[in-house]
């Protein structure tokens, strides 16, 4: 397949492309690299089955020659991102959707979106199967991740009963691995940093709300298997192991052997409280489901960042 990725220099959109190389297709990555890093994805340049194309795709978006596929999968993704950039977040999930989604008529091409567990908002059902419609505040802080998802999946649902587009959605909880940022924020690169530096951990309200956490590996693979699938109904892909902040940060401090010290901070607005993805459908439909335990792709991920700090 020749297959497009948006945020292809991106956390999931590099490994992605290495997913998708290593399976023996031709990539084209597109990427603004306003969280996207070129690093991510340098060991592909010289390729001839790899292509890099620096593109802003909120602005029309041209690939010459045919194409297979689009993982549609940029977007600024960790809440203090789109906290610093609402306009562009908002802009990615609605004009660069609409952009992705004409490219993938154009060129018969299979549309994935990257969906999020954020189109759930604070659930209020638990876990969450993609049955749950959400509770999501419009004009919270979050609401431009939450609603340029929300509206992208409209967007993509709509591509597909007016033009025949051959879509499909997924959406994507908690993941972590290699290639996120240290300062991007989010728990796993904050708390692993903070321990390999001898920092307090930062826990935001009393560590008492609930994330599950797939590695990027698992994760991935869910992906591809979705891309080869004719399936157009929302797919949950994540990992149903649920713990606390609390217990994730008590698991950081003994995977590291830091002794860091925890310390309280305010929790932000609409924080969800819980968050657990029901992975019955991903079983079902795609045959899919995540292998890798916590402790063996935490310990991974704290080698990553072990290396990155020499
Ligand atoms: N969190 C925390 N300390 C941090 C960063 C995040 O306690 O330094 C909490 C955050 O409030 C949330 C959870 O960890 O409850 C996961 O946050 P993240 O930003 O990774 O992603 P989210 O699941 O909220 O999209």
């Amino acid at each position: 397949m020749r297959v497009l990725v948006t945020g292809g220099a991106g956390f999931l959109g590099s490994h992605l492309c290495d997913l998708l190389i290593r399976e023996g297709n031709e990539v084209i990555a597109m990427d603004n690299l306003i969280t996207g890093n070129p690093d991510n994805i340098q060991h592909h340049f010289g390729n001839p089955k790899f292509k890099f194309v620096h593109h802003d795709i909120t602005e029309f978006m041209y690939v010459e020659g045919e194409l297979d596929g689009i993982l549609h999968f940029a977007s600024p993704a960790s809440p203090i991102d789109y906290l610093e950039l609402p306009i562009q977040t908002l802009k990615v999930g609605a004009l660069g959707t609409h952009n992705a989604l004409g490219l993938a008529k154009k060129k018969g091409a299979r549309f994935i979106l990257a969906s999020s567990s954020e189109v759930y908002g604070d659930p209020l059902i638990h876990p969450q199967e993609e049955s749950y419609w959400g509770n999501v505040n419009p004009i919270g802080p979050r609401g431009v991740y939450d609603e340029a998802k929300r509206f992208a999946e409209a967007m993509v649902m709509a591509y597909h009963r007016a033009h025949g587009v051959d879509t499909g959605i997924v959406r994507i909880f908690n993941t972590y691995g290699s290639r996120m940022r240290s300062i991007d924020g989010r728990v796993v690169p904050t708390f692993i940093t903070q321990a390999l530096r001898g920092d307090p951990l930062t826990i935001f309200g009393d560590g008492s709300q609930t994330r599950s956490f797939c590695f990027v590996d698992d994760l991935v693979r869910g992906i591809y298997k979705m891309l080869l699938s004719r399936e157009k109904n929302p797919v949950n892909i994540g990992n149903p192991t649920e713990m606390t902040i609390s217990e994730f940060a008590q698991s950081v401090l003994e995977l590291t052997e830091s002794n860091s010290t925890i310390t309280y901070k305010d929790l932000p607005q609409d924080d969800p409280k819980v968050r657990q993805p029901d992975i019955r459908r991903a079983k079902e439909v795609l045959d899919w489901e995540p292998g890798v335990q916590l402790r063996d792709g935490l310990a991974q991920t704290v080698e990553y960042f072990r290396q990155l700090k020499k």
